[in-house]
């Protein structure tokens, strides 16, 4: 009988807190990890509400940091303190080579197309893990995963001199602020598009950035970049954009859309004490308060929770 652990399942739109089987070695480069600190993001509600296509009985999560307990690999040994970059590629096709990880054919993201860290452990690929610092806490080392996510609008070639402005009143856009001003980058507004919807003047920014997107954000994305500006997208919405090609045509925006930077950069940062990820953090939960976790989450998205799942 394998053994058992706990575990945040979702099946069709349903969640629950099940015992499950805990994950086994199964090819060469398998690590187990067991999870410390895993947090709560909004690609793991859009799985949850069914909004991204996942299979059922899937266990969801994909930031997480913990230990190594069991692997098939030289590489890892238990008791190595580990984060992991959650979109796992194969590492050898052309895409790969290229750093287009995501456009692996076999890539899969950990929490979507397999199982996730909202769990007491997890089985990952040692190609796609990353020893932590001496010293680095788990809680930072579970938000490898967004910081990286905000190291790829630097791939877009902007620089500190030119004037920015991130849209969005969230979590992860205060985090991006912060982590381009440890860049340089002080010239940069922090605009809410709801609460201060249309307070931004037209053609005032080189650059725009997107947190949380819809028609009606693209438009002002559009409208608020200078001519030639650069516009950078990058969340994951799920729902289509529309949008009017003459209105877009007149400004010859240059579009970026991003998903990652360098998560090993993101590690060195978060190492290095520049970022106060304490005040993003709304606090540590059991799996079994995954109800009011998830609800709560859904209403604002000011602070990241995350689950404990060894308690
Ligand atoms: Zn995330
Ligand atoms: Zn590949």
């Amino acid at each position: 009988m394998p053994e058992k652990m706990k575990a945040i399942v979702k099946d069709g739109t349903t969640l629950s807190v099940q015992s499950v089987a805990r994950p086994e070695l199964r090819n060469p480069g398998d690590v187990i990890v067991q999870v410390m600190l895993a947090g709560l993001c909004r690609t793991d509600l859009y799985a949850a509400e069914g909004k991204l296509k996942t299979p059922d009985q899937l266990i969801l999560g994909h930031e997480f940091a913990g230990v190594v307990a069991d692997a098939e690999t030289d590489e890892y040994k238990s008791g190595d303190f580990v984060c992991v970059n959650p979109l796992l590629s194969c590492g050898r096709c052309n895409h790969c080579h290229k750093g287009a990880h995501g456009a692996c054919a076999q890539a899969q993201f950990v929490g979507v197309d397999r199982d996730g860290c909202f769990a007491g452990f997890i089985i990952v690929p040692a190609a796609s893990i990353f020893k932590l610092p001496q010293d680095m806490g788990f809680l930072e080392a579970a938000y490898a995963e967004p910081v990286a996510a905000s190291l790829a609008v630097l791939k877009t070639g902007i620089t500190p001199g030119e004037k920015g402005v991130i849209f969005g009143a969230n979590r992860f856009s205060q985090l991006l602020q912060q982590i381009m001003r440890v860049y340089g980058f002080d010239n940069i507004d922090l605009y809410d598009p709801i609460a201060q919807k249309g307070q931004l003047e037209s053609s005032s920014y080189d650059y725009v950035i997107e947190t949380a997107i819809s028609s009606e954000i693209f438009a002002e994305l559009v409208d608020t970049v200078k001519p030639g500006g650069k516009v950078i997208l990058k969340s994951r919405n799920h729902e289509p954009l529309s949008f009017r090609m003459n209105e877009v045509i007149k400004k010859e925006p240059i579009f970026h859309v991003v998903n990652y930077g360098s998560f090993q950069e993101s590690i060195d940062l978060l190492a290095s004490g520049k970022l106060q990820i304490e005040n993003l953090v709304d606090g540590v939960y059991p799996l079994e308060k995954y109800d009011t976790v998830f609800e709560d989450s859904k209403a604002k998205e000011a602070l990241k929770p995350f689950f404990a799942p060894w308690d």
